[in-house]
């Protein structure tokens, strides 16, 4: 039977920064149990192929969404943004700093991220076991045994880094969720996130494919959950782009809206008067041409017949100070009732909920229910926004896990 000192369940981000940070402490073999025919798939389609795999303000824990934020606060203390990237510049990762704190490979692609970590991880004896996918982790002689697929490995500690439910077709699924249970861990309500939204409103097929800059405020009863403003992207179901993303981690168990604002520059008195201005001006000969120069013809169009002020055709000069007053309102909070995320797991980056933080040691991510098994990663309840948070908190439980494993190895009465 294979033997390990580290086995890793899972060669996703965190599994890989595990298995090297084990290995660079020289604690033993370690050995990658991926589950697909190789490692890093998803990895690789990460940032749109650019890898967004660090932000610099991921040590503020208001980047983060979990059911314990105390203990999520402890633990990125112990997992700082400069720690993640001496681990990458160790392994001879050369970075750069976009917008935002935003964190890229200098060679602007995913895959330099994937050949530094194997590179390393070969070159350090790390053995990639793929197509091996982890079925059951029982205790035995000396650590844990590791079986699946007719497939057996003895570990004398356990790392699993089998990631969440997001992304199927890249190695999401439940495996991690039932390996923890099996230990003993509980896990809360999983719900996909970073994931589009799903909304009610008739012919959105119309604005399917436009971009545009909008500020978006959740509301809930009327009241604001969360809002974010920057480039929206309108589908046939409903919004797209990166706040329809952030905003996906907050929806709440009841109903809600997102409200659009079309023109987050300009406030609402402002756009009032210039749409008055426009309608005595005489320039504008139609309705539909009122908001020239201003919007996508598409989003323009479709807000001018969802005001239902009158016809396309109608002469601005026609209309009513009351109806430009209901149109501007409308331009700066348009209603969207909310109905869900769209397109299931297959659609969302990162899954909400999981392993509750309480039941790991937050500086080592040891689990508390089984002695030499540590989790990191995606499956544990704690979610980022969009922007490097996710890879962050990947790869910094990683290492902060692998290191503690081969540590208790090699520091006797450490585990
Ligand atoms: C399209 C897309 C783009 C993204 N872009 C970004 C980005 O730019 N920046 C960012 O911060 N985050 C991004 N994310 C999120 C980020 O990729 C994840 O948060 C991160 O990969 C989670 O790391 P992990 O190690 O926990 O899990 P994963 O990376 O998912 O790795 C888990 C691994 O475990 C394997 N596995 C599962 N079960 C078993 C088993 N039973 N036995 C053996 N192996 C198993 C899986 O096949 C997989 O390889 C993106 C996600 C997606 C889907």
């Amino acid at each position: 039977m294979e033997q390990a000192a580290v086995a890793i369940v899972g060669g996703g981000a965190s599994g890989l920064a595990a298995a090297i940070a084990a290995a660079r402490l020289g604690a033993g073999p370690v050995a990658v149990l991926e589950k697909q025919d190789r490692v890093g798939k998803k990895l690789l389609a990460t940032g749109n192929g650019r890898c967004n795999l660090e932000n610099r303000d991921s040590d503020a824990a208001c980047h983060y969404h979990t059911a314990d934020g105390s203990t999520l606060r402890r633990m990125l203390e112990q997992i700082p943004s400069a720690q993640v990237l001496r681990f990458f510049e160790k392994g001879g990762l050369l970075w750069s700093e976009g917008a935002e704190g935003r964190v890229y490979p200098s060679g602007n692609q995913a895959a330099i991220v994937l050949d530094t970590l194997r590179l390393e991880a070969l070159g350090r004896g790390v053995q990639e076991l793929c197509g091996f996918a982890v079925e059951s982790i029982r205790p035995a002689k000396g650590g844990w045994l590791l079986e699946g697929g007719g497939k057996a490995l003895l570990a004398r500690r356990v790392v699993l880094a089998c990631g969440g439910m997001a992304a199927p077709k890249l190695g999401g699924g439940e495996d991690g969720y039932r390996l923890a249970r099996q230990l003993g861990h509980t896990v809360t309500k999983l719900y996909p996130c970073l994931a589009a939204l799903r909304c009610r409103a008739d012919g959105l097929a119309a604005l399917k494919g436009v971009r545009a800059v909008c500020g978006v405020r959740l509301l809930a009863r009327g009241k604001e959950l969360a809002s974010e403003t920057g480039e929206v992207q309108f589908t046939e179901y409903g919004l797209s782009g990166i706040p329809a993303m952030q905003l996906s981690s907050r929806l709440p168990a009841g109903g809600c809206e997102a409200e659009v604002d079309v023109f987050p520059a300009l406030d609402r008195s402002r756009l009032t008067a210039m749409l008055h201005q426009r309608r005595k001006s005489g320039l504008y000969p139609t309705l539909e041409s009122l908001l020239t120069g201003l919007l996508h013809k598409k989003l323009a169009v479709y807000l001018l017949k969802a005001a239902n002020i009158g016809p396309l055709g109608l002469p601005p000069s026609r209309l009513r100070p009351a109806d430009i007053d209901a149109l501007a309102g409308l331009l700066k909070g348009w209603r969207l009732p909310v109905t869900g995320t769209a397109g299931g797991w297959d659609g969302a980056q990162v899954t909400g909920g999981g392993v509750p933080l309480a039941e790991v040691e937050p500086d080592s991510f040891a689990s508390r229910c089984a002695k030499g098994v540590y989790l990191t990663g995606e499956l544990l309840d704690a979610v980022g926004d969009c922007g490097g948070f996710n890879l962050h908190w990947a790869f910094g439980s990683g290492i902060a896990a692998g290191r503690a494993a081969a540590q208790s190895l090699t520091k006797p009465g450490r585990v």
